[in-house]
């Protein structure tokens, strides 16, 4: 898998994407991630954003400069485009999964201030996509989050101790050693039914606390 992603703040993704499972995935040539940025095509004394057309306190990221940085991505036959927007729709795991299955490169176009002119999104035919009901400052978050949870669908990219959640029974309550922790004066312990060897209550239990 490919990622492609255009953005002014390149250096955001720098330590996230080095560590751990995704920083293995880059390493192993499980995924691939290429940068492209606006700033690169921008005039010499000119700025990246202007003002917005009908007034208005934030900026608007120009459009020749992002089109500019698209038109250098070279990808195979299927590819996804995605705009990121605090009112696209709502990604998911169902996203995800089908996103590692049906393409080989993904273009992530992240803004930044009020958003990128929206001529970009239309010509570029991006799908505008939100990763949750907030707003937040840029588009590198939802990029990353992105990069995260459809890499982790794809085949070869989480090793056997980190098997996909989604696929079994997992629980948001876990431990591990010691089975009795003891901690200022108190003692706090594992749940018995995690030391019973019954397969079946665990299963139970782990349903009970998801
Ligand atoms: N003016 C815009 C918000 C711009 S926020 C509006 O009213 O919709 C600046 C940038 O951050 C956006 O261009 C987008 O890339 C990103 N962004 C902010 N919140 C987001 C969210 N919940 N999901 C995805 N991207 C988001």
């Amino acid at each position: 898998m490919n990622f492609h992603i255009i953005t002014i703040f390149p250096e955001a993704f720098d330590s996230y994407l080095k560590e751990s499972i995704i920083g293995r995935a880059v390493r192993d040539k499980k995924i691939k991630i290429k940068f492209y940025n606006p700033m690169d095509y921008c005039e010499p004394k000119r700025r990246i954003d202007d003002r917005p057309y009908a007034g208005g306190p934030g900026m608007v990221l120009r459009p020749e400069l992002f089109l500019k940085a698209f038109s250098k991505i070279k990808t195979g036959k299927k590819v996804k485009i995605i705009n990121f927007s605090p009112s696209g729709k709502k990604f998911d795991t169902a996203y995800a999964k089908n996103s590692a299955k049906k393409y080989t490169d993904i273009i992530l176009i992240s803004g930044r201030y009020e958003g990128i002119d929206a001529r970009v999104k239309k010509i570029t035919k991006a799908e505008d996509i939100s990763i949750g009901d907030y707003v937040l400052t840029g588009g590198e978050l939802p990029a990353m989050v992105l990069i995260d949870s459809i890499s982790r669908q794809i085949p070869g990219v989480l090793g056997k101790y980190e098997s996909l959640e989604e696929e079994r029974v997992s629980s948001s309550e876990v431990y591990t050693r010691p089975e009795v922790l003891k901690w200022k004066g108190k003692n706090y312990r594992v749940p018995k039914v995690l030391l019973s060897g019954n397969h079946k209550l665990i299963d139970e239990w782990k349903k009970r606390k998801k």
